[in-house]
């Protein structure tokens, strides 16, 4: 991951904090950043470790979208649990209160792409073989097959590969 998106990560975490410490008249802590997040969910906010996960496929393919509404959502369920502590919903009132603070949509869902961020489909592959078994190469090396027949021997019979039908 870029180290670049990163700090355009903590700048608009450092950004938003100063709104919302204008506006209440108090700190917060700067919460931790992890990007540990797979699959379909973009953002996370652990309130009792004051973290933020964050998925950095859908960052990197959702780059201005994410900085802007998925940092901030996140961020605001930290700034509300800071303010509220757990009797604010996770959506609630408190919560879209803070969202308007910092000149957000109270938007719950993002509407990215997941198809490139959730487990992918196995990779295509080509049967290959010799006297001993079939096996199944990469397309990369199939490819290498292509323009050189002879590159690969079976480690135990030493017949070069074949194509298998
Ligand atoms: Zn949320
Ligand atoms: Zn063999």
């Amino acid at each position: 991951m870029e180290p670049l998106a990163k700090t355009v990560v903590a700048n608009r975490i450092q950004a938003l904090l100063a709104v919302a410490e204008g506006h209440w008249g108090r700190p917060f802590p700067e919460p931790v950043i992890t990007y540990d997040l797979r699959g379909r969910t973009a953002g996370q906010a652990i309130f009792r470790q004051n973290r933020i996960r964050i998925n950095r496929v859908l960052l990197e393919n959702n780059f201005d979208a994410f900085i802007k509404q998925t940092v901030g959502h996140e961020l605001a369920h930290l700034v509300c649990w800071q303010l509220y502590g757990p009797r604010a919903k996770a959506h609630g009132a408190e919560w879209k209160k803070v969202m308007g603070v910092l000149g957000l949509p109270p938007l719950r869902c993002h509407t990215f792409d997941t198809s490139k961020s959730v487990a992918r489909r196995p990779l295509p592959t080509f049967p290959y073989a010799c006297r001993c078994r079939v096996r199944q190469l990469t397309s990369i090396r199939h490819r290498r097959m292509l323009a050189k027949p002879e590159y690969y021997k079976c480690t135990q019979c030493q017949e070069a590969l074949r194509p298998a039908a």
